[in-house]
């Protein structure tokens, strides 16, 4: 198999795995080598060959697989060779973490800059401005709403940004 190396890594496994889900993965951890059918791959796999179609069609719009289309000039038939393209998986993922990381740094900084108050009944949570405007009191219920501490949300999304940076390569301009 072309793509092996690439596969172990779990980084890689974990982002085909939010793409297809569970039942999309024997699918596209197992990507075949040269063409395939999708009515090939439900049997190879033992799967519905609707979840073997849609597993594929995921990665197609991802652009981690092409497809060509084959008549079968008796019957009328359409066939689907299906290719599996993992070449640019690597910078797809560096892509979508840096992505992650700048709408962790805009969420981040929400937090931080802004009070909120939270109803403990409902569990609904205000902006500062919003509780002011009902005048401390919960739309919904009545209750009192109380000053929030989102420290432990802020510190939870350094975490994982603190995470991002050790699994993303530098930047070039970081390199000097
Ligand atoms: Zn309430």
């Amino acid at each position: 198999m072309a793509f092996e190396e690439l596969l172990e890594d779990p980084v890689i496994q974990k982002y085909l795995h939010e793409l297809v889900g569970p039942q999309g993965m024997p699918v596209a951890a197992a990507p075949h080598d040269g063409e395939v059918t999708d009515e090939e791959l439900a049997e190879q796999l033992d799967l519905e060959l609707n979840t073997v179609r849609r597993a594929l069609f995921i990665l197609y719009e991802n652009d981690l697989a092409q497809y060509r289309r084959l008549r079968d000039e008796d019957s009328g038939w359409l066939t689907y060779l299906w290719t599996f393209e993992y070449d640019s998986i690597p910078e797809n993922l560096e892509s979508e973490m840096r992505r992650l990381r700048s709408a962790l740094e805009a969420r981040k900084e929400y937090e931080r800059t802004h009070e909120f108050y939270l109803c403990g009944t409902c569990s609904i949570r205000f902006e500062f401005s919003e509780a002011m405007t009902f005048d401390f009191a919960c739309p919904e219920c009545g209750s009192t709403l109380e000053a929030l501490d989102n420290q432990q949300l802020i510190d939870a999304m350094d975490h994982r940004i603190d995470e991002l940076d050790e699994e993303l390569p530098p930047l070039p301009a970081e390199l000097d």
